[in-house]
């Protein structure tokens, strides 16, 4: 049984990774995709953790050799997903989540139509641009062009199966949770396995 392919956008500040954070730790059977990115690293980010921190020069050529499942431009750096990173965790059987924006997202929807796509959207634009500030990983500008963009960001909703509200950690946490569980129980997920145990139904001698 192949794994899903599970994506979670949201606007800058929206809390998806640390819901990520939180579900990693207690779903089994789940990976999660790092990206690659042109971005610069902040305090306390890890290389080969959280992003594979690159040059432009380094991600064009990852565009040349065609390593990306899709890759955006978004607030002003590039970010893509690895085909080796997602086919890895796929091929195990797990689940992997694919932290991406709504560009991405899109992208993946129509390459792979069976993924599960998510969207983690904040209570409120008060508490988007609250949580944004308090994070206080942006510059100034970086923070205004972040909150500019979460306006056609939000706006994206209807291209994805499900809304979470994330609105306190917990509640947020087990929704995301009870929706990949649910994936999982899909009829057309489980067919291999319903198939053997409707083989097992030898009647004939009753
Ligand atoms: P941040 O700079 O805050 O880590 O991420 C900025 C935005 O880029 C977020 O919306 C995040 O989900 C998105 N992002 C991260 N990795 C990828 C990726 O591989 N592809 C795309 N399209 N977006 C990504």
């Amino acid at each position: 049984m192949k794994g899903n392919l599970i994506i979670i956008s949201s606007p800058s500040g929206g809390g998806k990774g640390t819901l990520i954070r939180e579900i990693l730790k207690i779903v089994p059977n789940i990976g999660y995709s790092v990206s690659m990115t042109t971005r610069q690293i902040r305090d306390g980010e890890v290389d080969g953790k959280d992003y594979f921190f690159v040059t432009k020069d380094e991600f064009l050529d990852a565009i040349g050799r065609d390593e990306f499942i899709e890759f955006a431009e978004v607030h002003g750096n590039f970010y893509g997903t690895s085909v080796k990173q997602v086919e890895a965790e796929i091929l195990k059987g797990n689940d992997v989540i694919l932290e991406i924006d709504v560009q991405g997202a899109a992208i993946v929807r129509k390459k792979m139509p069976a993924s599960v796509a998510i969207f983690i959207l904040p209570p409120s634009f008060e508490v988007l641009k609250a949580r944004l500030t308090a994070r206080n990983t942006e510059t100034a500008e970086n923070l205004a062009l972040r909150l500019r963009n979460s306006y056609d960001e939000v706006n994206q909703f209807e291209h994805f199966d499900y809304v979470v509200i994330n609105n306190e950690i917990e509640p947020a946490v087990n929704d995301l949770k009870s929706v990949i569980f649910a994936e999982r129980l899909k009829r057309d997920r489980q067919t291999d396995t319903i198939q053997g145990i409707l083989d097992s139904f030898d009647v004939s001698k009753f």
